[in-house]
Formats: C-alpha cells, structure tokens, sequence
C-alpha cells in the first residue's frame, strides 16, 4: 500500500536515501522494493509505549540526518519519533490532532481519494495519472532456493492458495470450499500449494484434508522471504484479501482476489492481472471482523464453482 509513495519520492529525488521505519516482520518485504535503501526496526508492540525506548530510538534515527519523514498511520504516537529526532519536514495525515508533531499536515479528502494506496502516494505532492503500481522482486535463484530448502519440485508451475486474513473470519473464504476448488484445479495434475503464516497453519491443515491429497500444505513452514518467491513462480494465486494478496499482485501474479466484510474499493489488489470476485450483497462492505448478521453469506455464497469460472483461460 505504501509502495507507490516510496516510487514517487524516488522519482523526485533520485539520488535521496530512503529508509523505512517498520516493525520488524515487515524487513523482508520491504528489502525486495528496490527503492528502499535500509529498514530501521520499530520495536515497540501495539499499545506499548516505553518512552525511553522511544527516545532512545529517536536519538538513533537524529544521527542519520533525515530531511523529511513521512508519517503513514494517523496516530500521534507513529509521529512522536521523527518529531524527537529532530527530522525538519515532518508530513502526514492530520490524523490525531498532530499539530506540532507534523508539520506539513494534510487535510484529507475521503471521497476524492477512496483507495488507500492514493492516499499514501499524494503525500509526495498532488496525483497527476495513475499510481503507480507497487512492485516486488524475486529472482530465480530466490525462487529456486526456497523450493530447495522446502523440498519443493523446481519445475512446478503451481496454483497458490492464501487462505489466511488476519483481520479476521469476515474475510476468509471457507475452508471447504477452497478444498473443493482445489480438488477441481488438481484433477488435471497442478499442484496446489497453501501459503500462509503459522497462524493459517490449522485451516490449511483442514483444507489439505478435505482436499483429500489435492492440496500441500504450507501455512507456517515458510518465512515471509520463502513466501514471496514461492507465489512468484505460481500460475496464478487465489487468495482473499490479505497481505499475501497484495504480494501476489505485487509480484505481478495472475491472481483471483477474494472479497468478503472488505472492499475492493478501498484496498484493491494493484494489478492488471488481478481479478476481483465478489458476491457484492448489499450488506457489502461491512468491514467487520465477524460477521453482524450470523451468516457470511458473501463468502459462504460464493462457490467453488464461481470461483473456477472466474479463473482466466
Ligand atoms: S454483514 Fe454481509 S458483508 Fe458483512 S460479513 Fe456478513 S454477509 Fe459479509
């Protein structure tokens, strides 16, 4: 989401420096955007606030001599670190009250910018034209070695399923149905890999088993870099709407984006070569975890079926 706003900064000031202040889990993915030049850890966990660490991290991040900081969340804690170190343009969002912490502060204009990719990109100054679409890279011998280290075949030309959300169940397309569908892409001989994190562990277990054979589990036996670059080989990735979603579209995939509680308008995958598949029922966008009436109906009535139609020929 944030990619896009990385490009256009390169792109005016090419021979700046980007670094990236990110937690810790997310240095694997932004090590494979090529306009970053270094991660710097954010330590603290949601809700921890641990002022000194956070001094701390602000007398580190004041010795790199920043020129301007970009503030993405709308919290006033995420701007508490370049406002301590000093940094002289500090810009974002109006967010929380920020009136000293930032101090080129954005007004928002929600209808005029719905997706939140847009949102971020217009920080680097007024949209001219499309975004620009966020790119990953994978190089073969990325991809040849995770198959290696996972005891992958290398010349599969899989289909990946991300059957995790970690919002929560409202975006996740039911187990059963992404067995049946791998059932119906299997039975011409492609291999079906589940990607995911451990916590996606249990449903790909569930899927494999109703899959009966038709589908390898590999929720939580992969880093995030293994992840990336095992979706960069596949045919085409089903997925719902998730960060793996977002890798699959960033690494140029094919790809069959399921939607549920969320929208497509505001978070949608950024490819050409992706496909939205939605029931689109009235009570959609809902945006909630679980579902308020009971049923999940928009993913509980999307079938396998649909799903395979939808698959590009
Ligand atoms: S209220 Fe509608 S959109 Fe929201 S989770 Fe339930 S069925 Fe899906």
């Amino acid at each position: 989401m944030m990619q896009p706003l990385l490009t256009r900064l390169r792109s005016q000031r090419p021979d700046g420096d980007i670094h990236v202040l990110a937690p810790a889990w997310g240095a694997p993915l932004l090590a494979r955007m090529a306009e970053v030049a270094a991660v710097i850890e954010n330590p603290f966990a949601h809700g921890v606030f641990d002022w000194a660490g956070r001094r701390a991290l602000a007398r580190r991040v004041a010795s790199d001599g920043f020129s301007a900081a970009y503030v993405l969340p709308n919290s006033w804690k995420s701007a508490l670190i370049p406002f301590l170190a000093g940094i002289p343009r500090r810009i974002g969002y109006h967010g929380e009250a920020r009136y000293v912490l930032l101090n080129e502060r954005h007004r928002l204009d929600e209808s005029a910018l719905p997706r939140l990719v847009d949102r971020y990109a217009a920080l680097a100054g007024p949209l001219e034209g499309n975004t620009p679409p966020p790119r990953l890279s994978s190089t073969p011998e990325q991809q040849r070695a995770a198959r290696g280290a996972l005891g992958l075949p290398e010349t599969a030309a899989p289909v990946v399923f991300c059957p995790g959300a970690e919002y929560g169940p409202a975006k996740r397309w039911p187990a059963r149905h992404f067995a049946a569908l791998a059932q119906k892409v299997g039975a011409g001989g492609t291999a079906v890999w589940l990607i995911g994190s451990a916590r996606d562990r249990e449903v790909g277990d569930e899927i494999a088993r109703l899959a009966d054979g038709a589908a390898l589990n590999l929720c939580g036996r992969t880093s995030l870099e293994q992840a990336i670059d095992l979706i960069a080989g596949a045919r085409l990735v089903v997925s719902n709407d998730s960060g793996l979603m977002h890798v699959a579209a960033a690494l140029d995939r094919p790809l069959l984006a399921l939607y549920g509680s969320s929208s497509p308008g505001y978070t949608p995958p950024l490819s050409p070569r992706a496909k939205v598949v939605s029931l689109n029922l009235d009570c959609s966008p809902c945006f909630k975890r679980e579902c308020p009436l009971g049923h999940l109906r928009c993913l509980e009535n999307l079938t396998p079926e649909q799903v395979l139609a939808a698959i590009p020929r």
